[in-house]
């Protein structure tokens, strides 16, 4: 496996990965990302820098779902059958709010993840930031990275359904309301970022991508989680400006996304829902894009030459996180693609 050597003022031998990231795909590519620059000889820091438009106000708690599964995943104390939440988690808390006959009843808050949230809530009211918050949480978890949530702001997604009793005909919910309690199952008509356009990235965030000798851009939502981190002002500059290469993984295969609500959101903003329609969503950053490198899957062969034309330079390699060792390969592929 090679690195792109570092470079620019951070060249202190010391080998520099940011990540883009959402939840799930995002913290499963860290963990097999993880594995293998740990057989490295040379020291290398990686930086998530994590999407938190998904983060909602529950029960007077402030859940952070993106933050929490990376550094739950990374810390060990994911639970892995589920993919989101703590291992061992019983659920007290959720049967006594639903005994109270308190709403909403549809999210999973789980007892040991409460803890998580109320620690959360207790430094936001102190008056720390989300950054330092996440901070303090994973001195506790340990994931092996740097953990920066993409801003400090109040940033919510929110999703464009039909509903026959507003008067327009359509009603907004929460990104958490569509995909948990909706299962993503009614067409999302439109994806509404709230906040956004007045975010402010976090506190490292652009340095993180300016100092980077690779950013990768993992398997995850290219519209919920990786556009939302792309679409805090001043990000996209950043990646335009960075020397490092910039190679993504595609989270659809054979036109499919493997779990999620991908596709939905890709038809809302009219996007191809392909490995192809993705990349050339994200833009190649030679015609002002964000991206230099895209892996496709093997099975999804047939986008590799369409995507050169585009100017991006691709490959087809496995791209199913089965175990950590596919999935170390498939960061290995993509920075192989990125050293070239
Ligand atoms: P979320 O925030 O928990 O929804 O997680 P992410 O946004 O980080 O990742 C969700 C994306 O991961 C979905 O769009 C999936 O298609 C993708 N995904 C899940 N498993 C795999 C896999 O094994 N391989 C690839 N290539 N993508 C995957
Ligand atoms: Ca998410």
């Amino acid at each position: 496996m090679t690195i792109p050597a570092p470079h620019g003022p951070a060249a202190d031998g010391v080998r520099r990965i940011t990540v883009l990231s959402g939840g799930y795909g995002g913290a499963k590519f860290v963990q097999g990302l993880l594995a293998l620059v740990r057989e490295r000889p040379e020291p290398v820091e990686v930086t998530v820098v994590a999407n938190t438009a998904d983060d909602l106000w529950l029960h007077g708690l402030k859940v952070c779902p993106d933050l929490d599964t990376v550094m739950y995943t990374l810390g060990g104390g994911l639970d892995t059958d589920r993919g989101w939440g703590r291992r061992e988690e019983t659920w007290s808390v959720k049967q006594e709010l639903e005994a109270y006959g308190v709403e909403p009843t549809w999210f999973g808050l789980g007892d040991r993840d409460v803890a998580t949230h109320l620690v959360r809530t207790e430094m936001l009211e102190a008056g720390y930031p989300l950054s330092a918050v996440t901070e303090a949480l994973c001195r506790r978890w340990q994931p092996g990275v740097r953990l920066l949530p993409m801003t400090d702001d109040r940033v919510e997604t929110h999703i464009v359904v039909d509903d026959p009793d507003q008067p327009s005909g359509q009603r907004a919910v929460h990104f958490q309301e569509y995909w948990v309690r909706l299962r993503a199952e009614v067409p999302a008509r439109a994806v509404v970022v709230v906040g956004l356009d007045k975010a402010t990235p976090g506190p490292g965030v652009v340095d993180a991508l300016l100092d980077a000798d690779v950013v990768l851009v993992p398997p995850s939502n290219p519209v919920v989680s990786v556009g939302t981190v792309l679409g805090v002002p001043g990000v996209r500059d950043a990646l335009r400006e960075t020397g490092a290469p910039v190679v993504g993984l595609s989270p659809i295969i054979g036109g499919h996304h493997l779990r999620g609500m991908a596709e939905q959101l890709l038809t809302a903003l009219d996007v191809e829902v392909s490995a192809a329609g993705v990349a050339e969503h994200y833009g190649a950053r030679t015609a002002g894009g964000v991206l230099d490198g895209w892996l496709v899957d093997s099975t999804d062969a047939d986008a590799v030459d369409r995507l050169r034309g585009a100017g991006i330079r691709c490959e087809a390699v496995p791209l199913l996180m089965t175990d950590v060792r596919a999935t170390a390969a498939m960061a290995e592929a993509a920075l192989g693609l990125a050293a070239r």
